[in-house]
């Protein structure tokens, strides 16, 4: 291979979600001059709080994943400094928007016990996307970002990460599992996880602990059914919250309302997963069949809300988006396993050790304390 012909960078950064994107931030706030590639498999920043458009209408937007924020505590240090800086460019607000509970018989409750429902709230503004797109527009002219870019080759070489031969870093750092967790290997069916192939066994004692924690780390699938409903003037809440037993009967977590600015809305399902394996020669066959299955249950679900059940029949599916790994659950990184020097490898996101695990507020604060590192090398 001709070397001479990659791209040489300071530090790439794998996926543009929330922790890659906060990552981008964090260095830039702290200082750091080396040049930053973001590599990211979507076609947009954003991750699991990426908005989803469409072509033929221009005006749709669609928080497909996470609708908000949540904050389990007052932040503080570097989190809170970024949250201002968020909110002085006026894309991020509190999420004041009514949250209901709804019960096994479909009717309004209690809200449930849920870690996405304790503390505070906070949306982008006007759509969730905008805050990873905000942080990474502070890594100024030194970061590109590439999107619809999923990277599936590494090598190691001495003083240089190569991905998929095109581009040459000499840190990286990932911010999916993708690349480090054997799950890859059955969902896109690669033949080898890339990670543990670039770097022998044994090279990296800290590498192999951390690689041997990924692979032993959960995470929950969700199915998102993508529904446009005509507009309606009901006073309606922004989400609907099912209770454990609900969730049970319906396989549903919970619905979300997202107002159109021409007044239409789009509702977001968010449905359970039931276990089934998923391979890229399964997931077509399992979508077509969350679809039915989600359909299906809405006019019960919605009953509560007579204004929105009657919109049903005009509701027009704009598809179902497969979260692979929704929530992680279980096992967590821990933070003294998040750099790995020796090899020149980090890790963020939700999935790391530490305040708001599996929450947004852990994708930032473990991509914060990743820079941290990073600056003090
Ligand atoms: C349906 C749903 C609802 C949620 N609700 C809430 C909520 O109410 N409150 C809350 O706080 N949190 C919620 N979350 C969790 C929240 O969205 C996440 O904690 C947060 O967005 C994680 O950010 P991240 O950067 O760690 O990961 P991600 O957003 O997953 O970013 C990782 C990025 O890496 C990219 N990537 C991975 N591998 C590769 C590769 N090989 N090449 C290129 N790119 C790659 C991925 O495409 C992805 O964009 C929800 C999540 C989901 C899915």
């Amino acid at each position: 291979m001709d070397l001479s012909k990659q791209r040489p960078v300071d530090l790439a950064v794998i996926g543009a979600g929330l922790s890659g994107a906060a990552l981008v931030a964090g260095l830039r706030a702290g200082g750091y001059q080396g040049t930053i590639l973001v590599l990211e498999a979507g076609r947009g920043p954003g991750g699991r709080t990426a908005t989803r458009r469409r072509r033929e209408d221009p005006c749709w937007r669609l928080d497909h994943g996470a609708p908000t924020l949540t904050m389990t505590g007052e932040p503080t240090g570097p989190l809170a400094k970024l949250l201002e800086s968020l909110q002085i460019q006026g894309v991020l607000v509190p999420d004041r928007e009514p949250v209901v509970g709804l019960d096994p018989d479909g009717g309004v409750t209690a809200l449930p016990d849920d870690p996405q429902l304790v503390g505070h709230r906070w949306r982008g503004q006007p759509t969730m996307a905008t805050v990873a797109e905000a942080l990474l527009s502070a890594g100024g002219a030194g970061t590109q970002a590439h999107y619809g870019t999923r990277i599936q080759r590494l090598r190691r070489r001495p003083e240089a990460w190569l991905l998929d031969d095109t581009w040459q870093a000499r840190s990286l750092v990932l911010t999916g599992t993708l690349l480090a967790h054997p799950r890859s290997l059955a969902m896109l069916g690669w033949t080898e996880v890339p990670l543990r192939a670039a770097v022998p066994v044994g090279a990296d004692p800290q590498l192999d602990q951390a690689l041997a924690t990924i692979a032993d780390l959960d995470a929950s699938v969700r199915w998102n059914l993508m529904l446009e409903l005509p507009g309606s003037d009901a006073s309606l809440p922004r989400q609907i919250w099912l209770t454990a037993s609900a969730r049970e009967r319906f396989g549903v977590e919970r619905l979300v309302l997202q107002r159109q600015g021409d007044g239409r809305l789009g509702l977001v399902v968010h449905g359970l997963d039931d276990g089934q394996a998923i391979t890229p020669e399964s997931q077509p066959t399992l979508i077509a069949a969350q679809e039915t299955r989600l359909r299906a249950q809405l006019p019960e679900l919605l009953a509560p809300w007579p204004e929105l059940e009657r919109l049903l029949p005009q509701a027009r599916s704009l598809g179902v988006m497969r979260w692979g790994a929704a929530r992680p659950t279980g096992r967590r990184l821990p933070q003294s396993l998040q750099w790995c020097p020796q090899s020149q490898v980090g890790f963020c996101g939700d999935w790391i050790a530490g305040s708001g695990y599996g929450l947004a507020e852990g994708a930032l604060q473990s991509a914060l304390d990743l820079s941290d590192q990073l600056l003090s090398c």
